[in-house]
């Protein structure tokens, strides 16, 4: 199995080195052999070749079966600057470009004993929901035009785009709680009509999988009154983009949450949600689970180890219910563990559950 790793700027190759051991404890424990293809992206990558994405890492990338990426980005007060001007949109907006990378999957989980913002008779009936977002279409990739005083953003989507996301968040949900919900605006949008109508035709071929409809204002107030009924909820790209970022804070830190994009082929890049957190770099305090439930969703997703997944998040599970804690997820002056402990931590409980 060839894995393109892109670990990048800031804490990437921090969080990346403990990913990279996590896979290979898996790879021991079950007889695999993961070949690893090295490219540079982002801020170190124009330092060596004056592009954010080189064409050789292009090519690393179309070598591999499935994409590990870190994160990229400098500091904020370094924009200008050559080597960070426009790093993100040239590096991962051309990466999700090149290879057509349609669909985003993010899943939300709060791990008992995290500090969670929802109350907890709320956390305690159990909060585990993936969403799915079309990355590729709508309003963000339609036309946008201003004159004068007016501009125009236009929102378009056509049945194969929308059949296409749904495939992969039906099969999702097989795969967990049977049930998808459905975000559209289809009380005023005639996209969000034609989006519900091809999502309920695409629910037929599911007949196992429960398909709810929910307008976007109303998922908005009840994925935070009722989080735990939700298993996928399936978005529009723009819905998605707000509706992800929502339930995002429910796991306490950017360091717990990893994400997935996809296209067509089922090629797939991993990688935490969370940025290169210039703030924490070069300190061994970053919090690895991102990156490594990333690397863990490339096994599920690209490669079908679905018990070498389930595997890292339980170990994950057990880490934490030990009381590992990273910086991120304790609060100021108690103590917490290295970046390189909690993968260490992660391994370890790896080796004990493996059985
Ligand atoms: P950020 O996500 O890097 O950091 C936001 C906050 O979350 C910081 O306080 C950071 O310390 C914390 N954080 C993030 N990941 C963490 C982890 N694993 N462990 C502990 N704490 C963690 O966002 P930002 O500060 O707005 O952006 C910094 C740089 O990252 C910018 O250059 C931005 O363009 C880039 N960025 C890159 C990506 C990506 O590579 N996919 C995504 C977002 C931002």
């Amino acid at each position: 199995m060839k894995i393109a790793i892109l670990a990048g700027d800031g804490i990437g190759p921090e969080v990346m080195d403990e990913a990279h051991k996590v896979l290979e404890t898996v790879a021991g424990k079950f007889g695999h052999r993961f070949e690893y293809l090295y490219g540079l992206i982002g801020g170190e990558a124009f330092e060596a070749y004056g592009q954010h994405f080189p064409d050789k890492t292009a090519e690393i990338c179309a070598e591999a079966e499935a994409i590990l990426f870190g994160s990229v980005g400098g500091p904020v007060e370094k924009m200008h600057e050559a080597k960070w001007k426009n790093c993100e949109i040239n590096s991962i907006l051309a990466l999700r470009k090149r290879f057509g990378f349609n669909v985003n999957l993010r899943p939300v989980k709060v791990y008992p004993g995290l500090d969670c913002v929802l109350r907890a008779d709320i956390v305690e009936k159990g909060i585990d929901i993936l969403c799915v977002r079309e990355l590729g279409g709508g309003i963000y990739f339609g036309e946008h035009r201003t004159e004068g005083d007016r501009a125009w953003d236009v929102m378009e989507y056509d049945r194969e785009t929308i059949e296409k996301v749904a495939h992969a968040a039906f099969k999702a949900a097989m795969k967990r709680g049977k049930k998808v919900s459905s975000v559209d605006k289809a009380n005023v949008l005639d996209c969000s009509k034609l989006w519900r109508k091809v999502v309920s035709e695409v629910g037929l071929r599911y007949p196992d999988c429960e398909l709810e409809h929910v307008l976007v204002d109303n998922m908005a107030m009840q994925v935070l009154k009722r989080p735990f009924d939700f298993d996928v909820i399936l978005c529009p790209n723009m819905f998605g983009d707000i509706i992800s970022d929502e339930i995002s804070v429910f796991a306490g830190s950017l360091g717990m949450l990893p994400s997935a994009s996809l296209n067509v082929d089922g090629f797939g890049m991993y990688e935490p949600s969370g940025g290169s957190a210039p703030d924490i770099a070069g300190r061994g305090i970053a919090n690895p689970i991102a990156q490594i439930l990333s690397a863990a969703m490339m096994l599920k997703y690209s490669f079908g180890l679905d018990a070498e997944h389930d595997l890292i998040v339980s170990a994950v599970e057990a880490a934490l219910a030990e009381g590992y804690r990273t910086a991120d997820l304790v609060p100021p002056d108690h103590t917490f563990v290295s970046t390189r402990a909690m993968g260490d931590a992660i391994c370890h409980f790896i080796n004990k559950l493996y059985v």
